[in-house]
Parts: C-alpha cells; sequence; structure tokens
C-alpha cells in the first residue's frame, strides 16, 4: 500500500502516459502507477547505489522489468529528450527538486506535466515553474503522520492557467493553497510563523552585525507576510 502522499502524486499522473520518477528510492510510485494501470511505462531514477539496488529489487519482485526501467544517475540524466510525458520528483527539499530541474532542462522537451512534491522550500519551484514558461495548475496540502507535505502540478505554459505570475504571498505561500487556506495550510503556516519568531528572538541575542540587522529585517517581513493571509 502506498502511502498518502504517493498517492495523492499518482492521482494527478496522466493516464496511458510514460513517466520518470526521479529520486525513486523503492520505486513504490512507478510499480504502483503500472500496476493500477495509470501510466503505460515508467522510468524510475536514482543517483545513490543503495535505492537503486532497492529499486531494481522492488521493479523484479513486481514483476516489471519490461515496463520499468530502472536507471541510476543524477536527476533529469537518467532520461532522454521526449522520452516521457510526465515528470514526478517527491520527497526532497524544494531547492535540490528545482536544481533537478534547472540542470536537467534540455530534458524537459516533450514533457507535458511535472508533479513535484518538496518536503520544504516549495516557493524555490514556483519562482523556477515561472521563470521557465511552466504554469503552476494545481496544488495539493497533506498532512500523514503528522508531517504536512505540498504537491505541485505544473503544465507547458499557453497562459490560461488562473496563475502564470503571482505576487510575493502566492509565490512563498502557493496561489491555490492560498485561496483554499485549508485547516492545515493555517497549520503549517502558524508553526512556520512560530519558527520565525524563534528565530527572530535568536538573532537579537547575537551581536548586532548588519548581517544581522539584515536578516531580522528578512524575518520580519517573513512573518508579516504570513499574517497578512493567516
Ligand atoms: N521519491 C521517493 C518518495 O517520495 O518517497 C523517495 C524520496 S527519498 C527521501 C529521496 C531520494 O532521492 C533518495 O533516494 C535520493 O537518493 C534521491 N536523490 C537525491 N538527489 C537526487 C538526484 N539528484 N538525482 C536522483 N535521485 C536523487
Amino acid at each position: 500500500k502506498l502511502s498518502k502522499r504517493l498517492e495523492a502524486v499518482a492521482a494527478e499522473l496522466l493516464t496511458g502516459s510514460k513517466m520518470a520518477d526521479i529520486g525513486s528510492d523503492h520505486a513504490y510510485l512507478p510499480c504502483y502507477a503500472v500496476l493500477r494501470k495509470i501510466v503505460k511505462g515508467a522510468v524510475a531514477g536514482e543517483v545513490v547505489e543503495g535505492p537503486y539496488q532497492s529499486a531494481l529489487a522492488k521493479v523484479r519482485e513486481c514483476g516489471l522489468t519490461d515496463i520499468i526501467s530502472v536507471r541510476k544517475g543524477n536527476g533529469l540524466a537518467v532520461i532522454e529528450p521526449g522520452e516521457v510525458d510526465v515528470i514526478t520528483i517527491a520527497g526532497m527539499g524544494g531547492a535540490l527538486i528545482r536544481d533537478i530541474l534547472d540542470n536537467g532542462k534540455e530534458k524537459l522537451v516533450g514533457v507535458k506535466r511535472l508533479i513535484l512534491q518538496p518536503n520544504i522550500g516549495a516557493h524555490n519551484i514556483r519562482k523556477w515553474l515561472v521563470e521557465h514558461d511552466w504554469e503552476l495548475i494545481k496544488e495539493i496540502i497533506l498532512k500523514e503522520d503528522g508531517k504536512i507535505y505540498e504537491i505541485l502540478v505544473a503544465e507547458r505554459g499557453d497562459g490560461n492557467a488562473p496563475y502564470t505570475t503571482f505576487r510575493e504571498h502566492g509565490m512563498l505561500l502557493g496561489p491555490f493553497l492560498l485561496q483554499e487556506k485549508s485547516d492545515v495550510f493555517v497549520e503549517k503556516w502558524m508553526h512556520e510563523k512560530q519558527n520565525l519568531s524563534r528565530i527572530f528572538h535568536q538573532l537579537e541575542q547575537a551581536a548586532d552585525t548588519e548581517e544581522n540587522q539584515k536578516k531580522k529585517q528578512e524575518v520580519l517581513q517573513k512573518i508579516a507576510l504570513i499574517e497578512e493571509v493567516l
């Protein structure tokens, strides 16, 4: 059985497509998607030997070696341009997901949809999407085992998405999530605000350098931004 988090990612796959799951670890997501006949084929990419072996073993165990190609390599280096329709990258920090996309830009030719699940720092991804003509078409926030996760779904820009550019609030908190303002969303940002307040107090105790001043200013700005929407 798949986690609620990965099930939510799988629900955004395009039916009948070919997917690449980057940082696949046990290849749970591609195995599930193929077994449920959501996708017709998959590439599972892993850069680390241990998880790569786990992916190989799982795909073999499921009898899917003909349909899921497990490949070892960094980010999008494991796929050819035009090879897949959908890319999933889940369970990593937002900055790492952004770097994987940015380093593999030329591999995104022909890719119709990105499904990205950052554990933290989703704003890094939103910013990258806007700058590279991808449009955010959906955002999901969910809680599982006490942790809060976000899922960002993006497609090639045709100018018809409700948010082609977003202001500061949308970039940090997510335009769809902000609109929806679910209980989980409020919980997440209340918590973030508490963390930022703690950081602010720590900065206040530290030496009063110019850098410290700047950091304090940034933290206060972020707190203000959050307070405006909660
Ligand atoms: N995607 C799975 C999930 O959401 O449950 C596994 C998440 S696991 C926490 C992150 C995986 O990404 C690790 O197995 C790690 O080796 C892999 N990874 C990290 N950086 C990577 C990169 N640049 N290219 C491919 N895989 C990477």
